[in-house]
């Protein structure tokens, strides 16, 4: 378990402060390249969370599931001042927590901490009481080190890359390396008990089908995916483009 990050200071921590006290955040015309959100995630942290998965991961770790979050796409833009909309729109005003997720959040700085910003702001504005859990692939020390100011509008972190050669470890994470660490007063309520907790207590992942595609939310075990593209060839169906393999 670490400490909080530092308080936030200059122009960014004037923004978290009114941000936190709930005063007018300017996400301006800040975009995010997004390649996915959707409502409700329910195998991504506690409770019925609001699961965003951005577009872009210059990290490429070997065996990631993920991979067509790699690239970044322009195409993908979503204003953030739109997706904090559909974010208050889908969850009715009542989600438990939000799940950044990707691709590499930390990969657009600028959009992550416009995002976080807007979260906190729409969070103190109505009293609530979601939490904000972020996933990245950069070492912790890393983060701590170069992105201090968005540490501190998050409650809880899952950092460190993903690495295949290694079991998966603990809830919510995909390999063994992978800790979860609680950073706000929030988070060290909500998440103390699940910081040992393994990932065989709640294995599960959700199923949505969109567009004519299949989207596979959670932490897959080992071989998985695998299994899934075999089980599907064995009922006749093939799957003609999986994130798993470029
Ligand atoms: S596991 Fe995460 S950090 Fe690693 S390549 Fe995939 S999206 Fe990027």
């Amino acid at each position: 378990m670490m400490a909080a990050p530092p308080h936030p200071v200059g122009k960014r921590g004037a923004q978290a402060a009114r941000a936190a006290r709930g005063g007018t955040v300017h996400v301006g015309r800040k975009v995010i390249e997004l390649n996915k959100a959707h409502w409700p995630v329910t195998v991504l942290g506690p409770g019925r969370r609001i699961g965003l998965w951005v577009q872009g991961c210059s990290i490429h770790c070997p065996g990631c599931v993920s991979q067509d979050t790699w690239p970044r796409d322009a195409g993908t833009r979503i204003a953030i001042a739109d997706l904090l909309a559909w974010c208050r729109k889908v969850s009715a005003g009542a989600p438990d927590g939000v799940t950044i997720s990707g691709g590499e959040p930390f990969d657009q700085p600028d959009a992550l901490h416009a995002l976080l910003l807007g979260l906190t702001a729409w969070r103190h504005e109505q009293r609530l009481d979601f939490d904000i859990l972020c996933y990245s692939g950069y070492p912790l020390r890393r983060l701590e080190k170069e992105h201090a100011r968005r540490l501190a509008l998050l409650d809880a972190l899952i950092p460190e890359p993903y690495v295949d050669t290694l079991p998966q470890g603990g809830l919510w994470r995909g390999s063994r390396n992978q800790p979860l660490v609680p950073l706000s007063p929030r988070g060290h309520a909500r998440y103390a008990d699940y910081v040992d907790a393994p990932a065989t207590d709640d294995k599960r992942m959700q199923a949505a089908i969109e567009g004519g595609r299949v989207w596979m939310i959670g932490i897959p075990g080992r071989g998985d995916m695998a299994r899934v593209e075999a089980l599907c060839a064995q009922r006749g169906v093939a799957l003609t483009e999986v994130s798993w393999r470029r």
